[in-house]
């Protein structure tokens, strides 16, 4: 089954493997009462049509500001854009005015939240609630509108869709909710689609369902993914690259099999051997000692030293720039004065 094609001005399809995303040396603040705490600290990456971003880390690290920054929601007024470029089809969204931003978020970038109940309105029918997306956007008449959610609703797996159609939130479960937003999250048929921490209120089964309809949504229109979570198990399977961000900066970058099986950040192999799966039956899980940095005092130098085993006085002195050392992979860089050592070690 394919995704309906909506009437009116569908956002035009993308080439394979064209850019349609380019993040620069991003920056963003927050004004706080206790002082300004820097956010993003230059980060970059790319998204490509087909292409899958997982943007990983713990809470606080920065993931969720980067998407929140992409699509014009940084908390106002305290959330600001201090510096860099986001480039998405010839516009810098960090220099546009949010009015344009906006409108481009609702027909070619989507997004999709960790919390689907309280993205949905408890008041309307799953529905109506998307045949409204086809009747505001697109001028679509109203039954055809219902036709279209109709077959949203079975793309993604609502069974006896039929009759739930006319259900609310409320009735569905929490796996069924989260698949009512990847429906009108794709009723545009978004260019790029941004999932924050999609699967996190999921038990595993469902995370993984969840997973596969988004892979199968991908290969059948070639939209663009970036996919943020906080747990490097839930992405491993769909994406294509990796960005591991720690205190607001991409610490390591690359494809994701390279990143997953030659990690070479100590907070990397850290998150890796943190996942469950990644611990024999008996064995206790190894979490990374010590909590993410309070980025209103960053430690000095490499900001992980504090719960680093590899630091060293330089690392506590000097904070080391994102590189590519000679013998990787392509597109494989990391920010750790003792990369060599960690891989070998690690
Ligand atoms: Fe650890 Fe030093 Fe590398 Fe930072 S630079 S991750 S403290 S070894």
């Amino acid at each position: 089954m394919t995704i309906p094609q909506a009437s009116g001005a569908a956002s035009p399809v993308a080439r394979p493997d064209e850019l349609l995303l380019s993040v620069q040396d991003l920056q963003v603040e927050f004004s706080t009462s206790a002082g300004v705490v820097r956010a993003l600290d230059g980060v970059s990456f790319d998204v490509r049509a087909g292409q899958t971003v997982a943007i990983l880390g713990e809470s606080g690290s920065g993931k969720s500001v980067t998407a929140q920054a992409i699509m014009a929601l940084l908390p106002q007024p305290a959330g600001s854009i201090v510096g860099g470029r986001i480039l998405y089809g010839g516009v810098d969204l960090a220099a546009a005015p949010v009015r344009t931003v906006r409108e481009l978020c609702a027909t070619e970038i989507a997004m999709i939240f960790q919390d689907p109940l309280s993205s949905l309105n408890p008041v309307h029918r799953v529905g109506a609630q998307i045949a409204e997306l086809f009747q505001r956007r697109r001028g679509t008449p109203k039954k055809e509108a219902w036709a279209k959610a109709l077959t949203l609703l079975k793309r993604v797996g609502i069974p006896d869709a039929e009759t739930r159609i006319r259900d609310f939130p409320h009735q569905f479960s929490g796996g069924q909710r989260q698949r009512i937003m990847i429906a009108m999250a794709i009723a545009l048929e978004p260019k790029l689609l941004i999932g924050d921490e999609p699967t996190t209120a999921l038990d595993v089964t469902v995370q993984q369902q969840v997973m596969n309809l988004l892979a199968d949504l991908q290969a059948e229109t070639g939209m663009g993914m970036i996919l943020i979570s906080h747990d490097l198990g839930v992405v491993a399977e769909v994406a294509d690259r990796a960005a591991i961000m720690y205190a607001g900066r991409i610490v390591e970058a690359g494809g994701i099999r390279e990143v997953y099986d030659n990690p070479a950040h100590p907070y990397t192999q850290g998150l890796l051997n943190s996942i469950p799966s990644n611990t024999a039956a008996g064995e206790r899980l190894n979490p990374i000692v010590g909590s993410p940095p309070n980025l209103l005092a960053l430690p000095s130098g490499c900001s992980f030293h504090p719960r680093c085993p590899f630091a060293t006085q330089l690392c506590r002195e000097k904070s080391p720039a994102l590189r590519h050392p000679e013998g990787w992979a392509a597109d494989h860089s990391g920010a750790c004065h003792r990369t060599e050592e960690v891989l070998t070690h690690g």
